[in-house]
């Protein structure tokens, strides 16, 4: 089902989930066990990501073919700009289509390893909306699009306003989605979808979330995309050993408590970035399982 008559028809929150392609044989049979686990769960769609630099491009589209094909169930790859001609992007897109994808994440991508700026390809694309723009100029209502949103401001925008500016732009442009970046205080979320919505933004604002089960590993994640751990639950989080149960299981409680309070307060789902693992996210929809019935 395409996004915009995923939210609009759904009768309770829609719970969505991310996976990466693996690069490994044993990356690839893990997650093989673990999207059995996750799917056993009311999943509306599952995104899989597109690698730097355009590193999995296939390997993002015949896993979102692979798992649509087994499991029946709506799946959506990304797309980035990055090294990205206008054909190339065309091709991604024809294919995606053919084998069954109705929707998309378009994304401008970060810049590759060394580059400080982005810099496009010849014949590429500067920003996300106007890959957007792209995408429904040659495709039109065959592509369900969403693009992505930052509550604290992206990386190269800190200014919040202007950074809602920008994702106006990509909306107008034809998304029908906003997915945002991950966050763990609720008052940044609240505070960007208010402001979103004064600029006139009404296409469903879906928080995205990454449960932290090892600190190190979420806190460097943090750092390259810019947001923050409150103190209180880095506190929390950092009285116990790196990446250790009860470190994993207090990461859980709070990314309980997160999506709770989200769910109370008219979130049309929840995107869960789950890293290919199925725990934190099943123990997740167990313990809010109601919200999703
Ligand atoms: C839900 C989600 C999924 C993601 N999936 C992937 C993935 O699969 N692969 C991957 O590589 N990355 C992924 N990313 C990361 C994303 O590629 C980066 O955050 C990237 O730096 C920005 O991409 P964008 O699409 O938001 O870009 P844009 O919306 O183009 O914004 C990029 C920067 O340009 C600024 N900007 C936008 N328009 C203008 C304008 N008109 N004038 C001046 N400045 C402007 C913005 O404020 C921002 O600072 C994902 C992010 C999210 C939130």
């Amino acid at each position: 089902m395409q996004f915009k008559d995923l939210y609009r028809t759904a009768r309770s929150p829609v719970l969505s989930i991310e996976i990466f392609p693996p690069k490994t044989e044993k990356g690839r049979a893990h997650l093989e066990k673990e999207i059995a686990q996750l799917l056993r769960h009311p999943v509306g769609f599952v995104s899989v990501t597109y690698g730097a630099g355009g590193s999995t491009r296939e390997n993002t589209l015949s896993l979102a073919k692979q798992i649509r094909d087994q499991y029946g169930v709506t799946t959506v790859p990304h797309f980035t700009c990055v090294g990205a001609s206008r054909s190339s992007i065309l091709e991604f897109a024809n294919r995606a289509i053919a084998e069954g994808a109705e929707n998309m994440v378009a994304l401008r991508g970060d810049p590759p390893k060394g580059q400080k700026t982005f810099i496009p390809a010849a014949d590429g694309f500067r920003y996300a909306y106007q890959l957007v723009a792209f995408l429904k100029t040659h495709y039109g209502d065959k592509l369900s699009l969403a693009v992505a949103g930052y509550p604290e401001g992206h990386v190269e925008t800190r200014d919040l306003a202007t950074s809602i500016e920008h994702l106006k732009m990509k909306v107008e442009a034809g998304a029908d989605l906003v997915i945002t970046q991950l966050f763990y205080d609720n008052a940044d979320f609240f505070r960007f979808r208010e402001m979103a919505v004064k600029a006139g933004i009404t296409v469903p604002i879906v928080p995205g979330l990454l449960p932290i089960t090892k600190y190190s590993q979420i806190h460097r994640i943090t750092q390259l995309c810019g947001a923050k751990i409150p103190k209180d639950l880095t506190k929390v989080l950092l009285a116990y050993d790196d990446g250790s149960p009860d470190q994993q299981m207090a990461g859980i409680a709070a990314a309980i408590d997160q999506a709770g309070e989200l769910l109370e307060n008219d979130v049309p789902g929840i995107h869960i970035f789950t890293l290919n693992n199925s725990f934190a996210t099943a123990h997740m929809v167990e313990a809010l399982g109601h919200y999703f019935r």
